[in-house]
């Protein structure tokens, strides 16, 4: 294995990754159609709600930028976790953005957090299904190939937790230090199939009875939205 990898990382140098010239940037607003996701302190505010008008003004200013914006949605629709990712897939996208909204059972917590997106997923079954689904790479034996999937999943994973750091840093500027819950990685925040950098932040608690009321506010929603393009920014730029 060992020797693999060996081989896996001079192949990774002898064609080294494309420079991010023209980057492309999935984001995608958690929830949809028949999925509202969590209810907020203002009832009329649902989670899919919140998600779909922070998204809508993050692609608006990273456009701005010349920065390539795919949205998951852009209304009110119902949508699977492999939809999303095929979006993803489809674009050939640099970075994935997950935004949601937190809820606590108590109502009580509060503060902003960003998951690193795992590929857990990747054991001898999923192997197997993106030897099928994969296109081959030309000219490489397909087992070299899957070696250097993940290779490319470890440096993903990498650049996720920069991109989360940025992500934290970016609201914390924002929305003061106390609701800083810190960058988090665990079994449930699976992506399947994507193999670019993917994270998922959760803005706030949308629940809660102040910072609830504040998710609800327009003012809020544009400052979220400028904190998480100007980390993408910064995560793109270095
Ligand atoms: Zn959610």
């Amino acid at each position: 294995m060992k020797l693999a990898i060996a081989l896996a990382a001079t192949l990774v140098s002898a064609f080294p990754p494309e420079a991010l010239a023209n980057p492309v940037v999935v984001l995608d607003p958690g929830h949809g159609g028949s999925n509202a996701g969590a209810r907020g302190a203002v009832p009329s505010l649902h989670e899919k709600q919140l998600t779909l008008a922070i998204a809508t003004q993050v692609a608006a200013k990273l456009r701005e930028h010349g920065i390539t914006v795919e949205l998951t949605r852009t209304d009110d629709r119902t949508l699977t976790l492999r939809q999303r990712t095929e979006v993803a897939d489809r674009a050939n996208a640099d970075l994935f953005v997950s935004i949601h909204a937190n809820a606590s059972p108590t109502r009580s917590q509060r503060g902003y957090e960003t998951y690193v997106l795992t590929t857990k997923g990747v054991d001898v079954d999923a192997r197997a299904l993106r030897a099928e689904s994969v296109t081959p790479r030309s000219g490489l034996d397909p087992d070299i190939a899957l070696v250097l999937d993940d290779v490319e999943r470890g440096a993903a994973q990498w650049e996720a937790a920069d991109l989360a750091a940025r992500l934290q840093h970016s609201i914390r500027d924002r929305r003061g230090p106390e609701g800083d819950r810190g960058v988090r990685q665990d079994s449930e925040h699976v992506l399947l199939g994507a193999t670019m950098p993917a994270v998922l932040v959760e803005v706030g608690f949308i629940d809660h009875p102040i910072e609830g009321k504040q998710l609800a506010e327009p003012t809020t929603q544009a400052q979220l939205a400028a904190a998480i393009a100007e980390a993408i920014e910064d995560h793109l730029a270095n």
